[in-house]
């Protein structure tokens, strides 16, 4: 099975404004129980949008490195 990289989301800071949400590209976030989820991480691009205009910097996209060999 392949392993998906996910932004992970801090409940302590969400404010639970919904921005990740409507402005994710690929719709792979929805609210659940009150707080945001990846609940479609296969359509997760990964593209740092929900990190980046989250105005609580609740979301942390994990550094990856891509290695050429
Ligand atoms: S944008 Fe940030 S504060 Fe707003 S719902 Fe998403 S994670 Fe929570
Ligand atoms: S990284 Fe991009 S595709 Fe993935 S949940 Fe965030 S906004 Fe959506």
């Amino acid at each position: 099975m392949k392993q998906l990289p996910m932004p992970i989301i801090n409940k302590q800071r969400c404010t639970r404004c919904g921005q990740c949400i409507s402005q994710c590209p690929t719709q792979a976030v929805e609210m659940i129980d009150q707080y945001p989820m990846i609940v479609h991480p296969a359509q997760c691009t990964y593209c740092g949008i929900c990190e980046e205009i989250c105005p609580l910097n609740a979301v942390e996209l994990l550094y990856t490195i891509t290695v050429h060999q």
